[in-house]
């Protein structure tokens, strides 16, 4: 698994991309909004258990990073949109099945799986992005459980969420340590919000609490212990956005190959200019050193090695793929010149959705911190 996949996940990822672009073509999209019937197809067709690991039948128990970067960077390849859906059922709904009671996870999960039951992770807000630890979302004691006054943005799927992952304080002054993690209901009275309009089509919005009541069964995990559910979460997912970068590169740089063989210039194809195939070759070489880091993070994941080790390369895995895949889209649409940004080209459309990942779960500052951290860490330990 080291450098490449067995041919079983390559059987795998082969089996999703031609779904993506088969059963998958005739659904319309939805601009910026909860795709329901895309979701339905996605859990039709069995992907959305992909997300769980297990075999089709099996109840969803646990994650496996592999598939879920196989499934995110082979739908990215031909759909964004699909991609996009699929991973945020993971990730609104990964802090119920991880730590929620098991009458919680009976109650959401078999939805989230068949695409009926939309969820969402709900940390950000309008004071707490990168540092998440400054979050001010209250959640008081009250007779039924608890009540939660407050606001939440940038969340992706809201406000039309059915269920949301929301992390909220409950001691003042304790920063990390004073997080908890509920599970509230899209319905719940007091919940409002309104979508939030982004440069690529993205389901997004804010969310007002105002004195939400929700029962003690709705608590994920331990109370003042939920920033480690967010924190898990992200270990997860973060190998995942790589391969959604990986995947929308991957597609930038077949065209660019395309292109460069059709298109002429001086009488000779494109490629034919040293230039160009050299960055061709820096492109791809990119790519695939982005591919292999976020197999090695996912892999590092799955083997459950030291929590330190998975970190680390999470953050690694994520940086570098982001950050490379935005490279190479650009260079795609350097290659192919105007018509690359005429509205409704593939890398017009590239272009605005490979931005947004070097953004969220952790800006790329964020992710060289934690790398940073951890090698001064390391080198501590060994000199004491
Ligand atoms: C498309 C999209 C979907 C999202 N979906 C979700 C979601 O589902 N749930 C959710 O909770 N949130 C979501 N977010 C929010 C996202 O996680 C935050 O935008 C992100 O954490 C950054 O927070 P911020 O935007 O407030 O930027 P800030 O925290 O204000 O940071 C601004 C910039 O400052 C720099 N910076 C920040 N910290 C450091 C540092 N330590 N060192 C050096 N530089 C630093 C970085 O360049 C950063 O981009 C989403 C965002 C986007 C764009």
């Amino acid at each position: 698994m080291a450098f490449g996949l067995t041919p079983q996940q390559q059987e795998y990822a082969e089996r999703v991309r031609r779904l993506a672009e088969t059963e998958l073509a005739g659904v319309e999209p939805a601009e910026g909004r909860v795709n329901r019937p895309l979701l339905k197809e996605l859990g039709r067709l069995g992907l959305l258990r992909g997300l769980f690991g297990g075999a089709e039948d099996d109840p969803p128990r646990d994650a496996a990073a592999t598939q879920l970067c196989l499934l995110r960077e082979h739908l990215a390849t031909v759909s964004t949109e699909a991609e996009t859906a699929l991973a945020l059922q993971g990730l609104g709904s990964y802090p119920i099945l991880q730590a929620g009671r098991p009458e919680t996870v009976e109650r959401w999960l078999p939805g989230v799986v068949t695409g009926d039951v939309v969820p969402a992770f709900a940390l950000s807000e309008p004071g707490a992005g990168s540092d998440a630890a400054a979050l001010a979302l209250a959640a008081r004691r009250s007779p039924r459980g608890w009540t939660l006054h407050g606001e939440k943005t940038w969340i992706s799927n809201a406000p039309e969420a059915d269920v949301y992952a929301v992390f909220a304080r409950t001691s003042d002054r304790a920063g990390a340590k004073g997080v908890t993690a509920f599970a509230v209901p899209g319905d719940a009275a007091g919940l409002s919000g309104e979508p939030l309009d982004l440069l690529a089509p993205h389901a997004i919005g804010l969310l007002r609490f105002e004195g939400v009541e929700v029962s003690e069964a709705d608590v994920l995990g331990e109370v003042d212990g939920g920033f480690a559910v967010a924190m898990r979460t992200l270990d997860l997912f973060r190998p995942s956005v790589g391969a959604f970068a990986v995947g929308m590169a991957q597609a930038a740089l077949d065209a660019a190959v395309h292109w460069s063989v059709e298109r002429e210039v001086r009488g000779a194809p494109l490629h034919a200019q040293q230039s160009v195939e050299h960055t061709l070759a820096e492109m791809a070489t990119r790519v695939k050193a982005a591919r292999l880091l976020v197999h090695a993070a996912a892999s590092s994941y799955d083997e459950g090695a030291p929590a330190r080790e998975v970190t680390e390369a999470a953050a690694m895995a994520k940086l570098f793929a982001t950050e490379t895949a935005q490279w190479v889209v650009d260079q795609a649409v350097q290659l192919h010149g105007a018509r690359a940004l005429q509205r409704g080209h593939l890398l017009e459309h590239l272009y605005r959705e490979v931005r947004a990942p070097r953004i969220y779960e952790g800006a790329s500052e964020v992710q060289r911190t934690i790398i940073g951290r951890s090698l001064v860490r390391r080198a501590t330990e060994e000199h004491t």
